[in-house]
């Protein structure tokens, strides 16, 4: 799931500024559960907002705000109230805001800061795994990902500078190569150290990225 943080009011106040009449848009999906953009936020939101004077105009918590013809319908469901809105404030991750800026003639604002792609440890808890690098060596290092483990994202055995087990740049964490040491040990792959990783290929991480899924006969994607 994508994470995200809450801007500092302050900065979410200074692009309201000069607006009065604000459409807030939450999301049912990631920020909900980062407790950044559900329903209780929108409420907190709107109640701070009031508080400063602004008037909230309407609201709605998208399922997913990055679900570009779906937040198009759902704009036009609260079309009244949007009409009368100067801006709209999106609790979201940075591409359900850009959803709307790209459905809406009229500024988009975002709430929060989005940080990482993470996996949930436990209620509340974060950890990134996956830098999205689209060249995936998953399968070569026991299922530890040393492109995001490692903070130097080495890709063929630890640096000079770890230490004991640990990580140079995070004495607190374990040498991701250390981690991958231990799980191919377990799994008894550790052959697989014998053969260096190629350079990887950035080129996949090129951006913005796109897919278009090809359509097999019958429809199915
Ligand atoms: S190598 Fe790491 S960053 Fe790249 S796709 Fe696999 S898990 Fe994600
Ligand atoms: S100590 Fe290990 S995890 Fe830390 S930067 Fe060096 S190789 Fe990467």
């Amino acid at each position: 799931m994508i994470i995200t943080k809450p801007k500092p009011m302050a900065q979410v106040m200074r692009c309201l500024a000069g607006i009065q009449r604000v459409f807030l848009v939450g999301c049912g999906e990631c920020a909900t559960t980062c407790m950044t953009g559900g329903a209780e936020q929108i409420q907190e939101m709107k109640a701070k907002l009031e508080a400063e004077g602004k008037e909230v105009v309407g609201s709605f918590v998208g399922e997913s705000d990055c679900h570009i013809l779906d937040m198009k319908r759902q704009v036009r469901l609260n079309k009244e109230a949007a009409d009368k809105a100067e801006a709209f404030l999106v609790l979201s991750c940075g591409a359900g805001v850009q959803t709307f800026s790209e459905i809406l003639d009229k500024p988009v604002y975002a709430a929060n800061d989005t940080m990482f792609l993470g996996n949930i440890q436990r209620f509340g808890v974060f950890a990134e795994r996956c830098s999205l690098c689209g060249d995936c060596v998953l399968n070569e290092t026991g299922g530890i990902c040393p492109v995001t483990n490692c903070p130097k994202g080495l890709l063929n055995g630890p640096c000079g500078g770890m230490n004991k087990g640990m990580c140079e740049v995070n004495q607190e964490r374990e040498c991701a190569w250390v981690m991958i040491y231990k799980r191919l040990l377990l799994l008894n792959q550790l052959d697989k150290m014998k053969t260096p990783l190629a350079a990887k290929n950035y080129a996949t991480s090129n951006k913005p990225h796109s897919l278009t899924l090809e359509r097999k006969k019958g429809g199915a994607a």
